[in-house]
């Protein structure tokens, strides 16, 4: 089975190869590092985390690049507002942004550069353009003249004359340019007193440099001059990913990414998300409400990511149920190996069943990741296994093994039972850390007599699942995966 994906620039489905067999090399547009990124931004990340870990799963060694935009308009807006450095305002912010990461389990990309380290890779690339004839200079600052560049517009579906109509092709206008559709590679001089907080040396003098010949420069630096695949929203269309194509196929006269795709923007409660609105959820503003990670990854990975996404709080419960009947699906069928269920000699065959609908994920992910046809794939199995299941001995089903092997393969693409294993570790913990205390509540009501009291907590422990044995002078306990032995008060 191939992998085909659906491709921005010819708009058209095509069969994914990657340059060099067996080796993907991918670059993803990160965050702007100027405020905590939103759930919206997590769609477009988990996304790219659901492709890069199913391009895994196809047998493709992947190397990933996602820049972190340290320094921009906003950037460099955030610093001058509170009246300190560049590296103030986004140092933390991207220790915020891998904690957001972490939390929902997305994988760590090979490379994480961050722009401001890679300026003179940057200064070099505009140096070749020049040298190109591509760009012109006016006080200090450095444009890409797009009517020199004929194939310009071509991912947007618009050429440079259209450019005008469309919109600028960078937010700088306030800038002198021969003509007001080119963009900026170069942004020199103080612009205001904004070089007090980003300036570098140039050959065009002080100056910071533009946006969009930021992902070009480090793309290229890590991945060579044609990366495989290139990805990010679809607010990234115009004009971001159209610059970068100028830029970098001006510079080297080569394909800059063989695939351009693009996720769909998230919605929250079916409308645009805004500060305003106060629709602009972060990360821990939903654990805080008691949403656990497991659920919100779920939800954001649970429509296609070229169709938008609506983000409700009952589609989250929806989500958390979904990621609760898989978990509890596995566990059962865990026990079932155990007990050797799954081994028995019955008509049903699990494994055939396992075998179909792996096929069925495989085939739903194939076609441009069709994640809600894999995930019934997937359900589906958990609704007909669970039936099987139910046939007791002497006709108890075989392969059961082969079950779970499909959701363990059905896991390294999702990522959801990883994080719920996680997030149930650590309720067991705070369940244990409990489970002690009361334990010793119940010794000192028998020292003292207490014998209703001591049965009474007794009760309450076992009602939260806790399993609780008096050995000879230890009392132990079973909560959930853990035993714990709590010493008895001798009598
Ligand atoms: P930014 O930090 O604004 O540069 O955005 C980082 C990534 O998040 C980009 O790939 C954007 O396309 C994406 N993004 C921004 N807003 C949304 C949204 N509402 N839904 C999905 N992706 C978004
Ligand atoms: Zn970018």
């Amino acid at each position: 089975m191939s992998l085909r994906l659906h491709d921005s620039l010819t708009r058209r489905l095509r069969p994914f190869e990657p340059v060099e067999p067996g080796r993907v090399r991918m670059y993803t547009c990160g965050p702007t590092v100027y405020d905590r990124a939103h759930i919206g931004n997590f769609r477009a990340f988990t996304w790219e985390d659901l492709l890069r870990r199913y391009l895994r799963f196809k047998g493709y060694e992947v190397e990933q690049v996602m820049n972190l935009t340290d320094v921009d308009d906003r950037t460099i807006a955030a610093a001058r507002a509170r009246g300190v450095s560049l590296a103030e305002v986004t140092d933390p912010v991207i220790e915020m942004f891998l904690e957001d990461w972490r939390t929902l389990g997305l994988e760590e990309p090979e490379h994480v550069p961050r722009a401001t380290r890679h300026v003179p890779g940057m200064i070099r690339l505009i140096e070749v353009l020049s040298a190109r004839g591509l760009t012109y200079e006016t006080e200090g600052s450095v444009y890409f003249a797009i009517g020199r560049f004929p194939e310009y517009g071509r991912l947007a579906g618009i050429d440079a004359a259209e450019v005008a109509t469309v919109g600028r092709a960078s937010g700088d206008e306030e800038y002198d340019k021969d003509d007001p559709r080119d963009f900026v590679l170069w942004k020199g001089g103080d612009r205001g007193g904004e070089g007090a907080v980003a300036a570098w040396e140039s050959p065009w003098g002080t100056g910071r440099p533009g946006w969009h010949l930021e992902c070009s420069a480090m793309a290229m630096h890590y991945l060579g001059e044609t990366l495989d695949i290139h990805a990010g929203g679809v607010d990234n269309l115009f004009p971001h990913h159209t610059n970068e194509i100028a830029q970098s196929e001006g510079a080297t006269g080569k394909t800059f990414s063989k695939f351009w795709l693009h996720a769909e923007h998230l919605l929250v409660e079916g409308r645009k998300m805004s500060k305003s609105l106060g629709n602009c959820f972060t990360i821990p503003e939903l654990t805080a409400r008691g949403h656990a990670p497991s659920a919100i990854r779920h939800l954001l990975l649970s429509g296609h990511y070229r169709t938008q996404l609506n983000f409700t709080f009952e589609g989250l419960e929806a989500s958390a149920r979904a990621v609760t009947r898989l978990h509890e699906f596995r566990r059962r069928l865990r026990a079932a190996i155990e007990a050797g269920v799954g081994r028995g000699d019955g008509a049903a065959n699990l494994g055939t069943l396992a075998g179909r609908s792996r096929d069925a994920f495989e085939a739903a992910m194939d076609d441009d990741l069709n994640v809600s046809e894999a995930l019934s794939a997937v359900f589906g199995l958990v609704r007909e296994a669970n039936q099987t299941l139910d046939v007791r001995r002497p006709h108890a089903p075989s392969g059961a093994e082969a079950v779970l092997a499909v959701i363990d393969a059905f896991d390294r693409v999702f990522g959801v039972l990883a994080l719920r294993d996680l997030e149930s570790a650590g309720a067991d913990e705070g369940l244990v850390e409990w489970a002690r205390a009361r334990v010793g509540d119940r010794e000192r009501a028998r020292a003292n007599r207490e014998f209703a009291r001591a049965d009474a907590i007794r009760a309450e422990l076992e009602a939260r699942g806790v399993v609780v044995e008096d050995l000879a002078d230890l009392t132990r306990l079973r909560v959930g995966s853990h035993t714990v032995l709590v010493p008895r008060v001798p009598r």
